[in-house]
């Protein structure tokens, strides 16, 4: 098929939007004889009035004749042969043109065809995602008419939606996150086969769809992506727990951190890592568990009740889909359980402020100051132990500083007299 060409004229994109390294690359692999365009996010981006994140190359080279050029280049990847260009801390992708079919409603196991430019843009998932950029004339190359769906903001699958959401269900993931993210609208169709095909999200692999919804909370429209997961059902199927929060009246305790967590992302000065996001999706359940939790016995709960909840309280929040990464899950249980020395259950007992040892301390303090910007009465608590913990002694700062190691019997009676 004859693409459509479209020139700089009507795209009106400059050269200097592009990355240099990725077009000093296609220049490279262009002056060896192969055919190479920018790909995908990065052109949709520029379109949409966005800045995007990374540049990704196609070409018609051979992950090993792409190794050969490029001296800073490793092969990665076994399901999906890839080659990384490094630069410093920035990594250029370069993959070689591939087919998939695009007819058979199967789940894809493999994905290392090789295929002309054409059928690797085909193989895409949406229009808006299957353009090229041709940098030495200066003209997007479009096979699928998603110049025009993203001059239209218009979000449509290449091909029938229910095939290709069933031979890759991640991409019912990625379709909210296109509609949250550029708040884009979406083809009838495409939406009906979402709630038709929701189910086969079970047969996705678990890490792929935790890193989708990982890079939506990063990027600053976690709310809005949430909410269409929730209208659309799909996080029924992948975490049940937080769906029934959100429909029992409950929404606006979530969404109040979600866009907290969104204007932290967009300020950009110190984003929020990874487990104070997810923590959002945590706590407004924690904070009512543990609340009807010490309301029913009698005495107060101590911290160590508390810790030990808190972890059954992420599991259950993101089980049965889920397995956060234990890394991941130690530092959340440690910041929200903070939260609960830091804010005592029992208002009419005076804190002791004492900053514990913990090295994820200043993650809780962190995760205060979110909560402080929904519920402003909190910002004199947050004064006080951030003071605290400034004026901590020198032994708390530098664990190597701690003096001998004392045995248990020493550190209860003291020395000897
Ligand atoms: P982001 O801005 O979040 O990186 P992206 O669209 O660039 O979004 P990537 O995961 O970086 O997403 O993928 C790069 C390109 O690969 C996409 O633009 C799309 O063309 C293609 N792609 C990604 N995931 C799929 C998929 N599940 N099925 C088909 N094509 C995909
Ligand atoms: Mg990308």
């Amino acid at each position: 098929m004859k693409p459509r060409r479209i020139s700089k004229r009507t795209h009106k994109l400059e050269l200097e939007c592009f990355d240099e390294d990725a077009l000093k690359a296609i220049h490279t692999l262009r002056k060896a004889g192969h055919i190479a365009y920018i790909v995908g996010g990065s052109i949709r981006d520029l379109l949409l009035g966005n800045q995007p994140k990374d540049f990704d190359i196609s070409t018609s080279a051979k992950p090993e004749e792409i190794k050969k050029l490029f001296r800073n280049c490793i092969l990665i990847g076994r399901r999906f042969r890839l080659a990384h260009l490094r630069y410093g801390k920035k990594i250029l992708e370069v993959a070689t043109f591939r087919k998939g079919d695009t007819e058979k409603g199967e789940l894809i196991v493999q994905d290392n065809v090789w295929g002309s430019p054409e059928e690797d843009v085909i193989r895409r998932d949406f229009t808006i995602n299957a353009l090229f950029y041709d940098s030495e004339s200066e003209t997007i190359i479009d096979y699928v008419g998603g110049y025009k769906d993203a001059e239209n903001r218009f979000l449509q699958t290449i091909g029938d939606p229910y095939i290709r959401f069933k031979q890759d269900p991640v991409r019912m993931i990625r379709c909210l996150k296109f509609q949250a993210r550029f708040r884009l609208q979406a083809d009838g169709r495409m939406h009906q086969a979402l709630e038709d095909c929701r189910q086969d999200l079970v047969n996705s692999s678990q890490a792929r769809i935790f890193e989708e919804l990982v890079r939506m909370l990063e990027s600053g429209s976690s709310r809005n992506f949430y909410h269409l997961m929730h209208r659309s059902k799909l996080l029924e199927i992948l975490q049940p727990v937080l769906a029934t929060f959100l429909s029992n009246d409950k929404r606006f305790e979530i969404f109040s951190f979600l866009d907290e967590a969104d204007v932290r992302v967009l300020e950009g000065t110190k984003k929020p890592t990874r487990p104070i996001l997810l923590s959002c999706l945590v706590f407004p359940i924690l904070n009512k568990h543990i609340l009807q939790l010490s309301k029913k016995s009698e005495k107060t709960l101590h911290l160590g009740q508390v810790q030990k909840e808190t972890s059954q309280i992420i599991d259950s929040v993101f089980q049965p889909f889920f397995h956060l990464p234990k890394r991941i899950k130690a530092k959340m249980v440690s910041l929200l359980t903070t939260q609960f020395r830091l804010v005592p259950l029992d208002t009419k007992v005076k804190t002791r402020i004492r900053i514990p040892r913990t090295p994820d301390f200043p993650l809780g303090l962190e995760f205060l100051e979110l909560r402080s910007r929904i519920e402003p009465g909190y910002r004199i608590i947050l004064e006080e132990w951030t003071e605290a913990y400034k004026k901590r002694p020198q032994t708390q700062r530098d664990p190597k500083r701690r003096g001998p190691r004392r045995s248990s019997s020493y550190r209860k009676r003291g020395p000897k007299k």
